[in-house]
């Protein structure tokens, strides 16, 4: 998943061709997604942590989540200051 220009992208793989107005089934393994929902749920945490910290000027930028990793580009507007306690 990607966020580009305030929409949520979903990248997956296309089997054959089509053309605009094609009518598409788009389906999903189950089972892999299984095994990515506890790094897609750790992004959301993550996210929130960050803003928690830094602040509402924290914005996710994208992200890459598998069953064995996650990535998380994250942009912070303002310089975080951070106290003893945050870090
Ligand atoms: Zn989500």
């Amino acid at each position: 998943m990607q966020v580009a220009a305030g929409y949520v992208l979903h990248i997956g793989q296309a089997d054959g061709a089509f053309t605009v107005g094609d009518k598409v089934v788009c389906q999903r393994d189950q089972q892999r997604r299984q095994r990515i929902l506890p790094n897609h749920t750790f992004t959301h945490v993550l996210n929130y942590a960050l803003r928690e910290v830094l602040g509402d000027d924290v914005h996710q930028k994208g992200s890459i989540v598998l069953p064995d990793k996650l990535r998380s580009a994250t942009h912070c507007v303002t310089a975080p200051v951070l106290s003893s306690q945050d870090v």
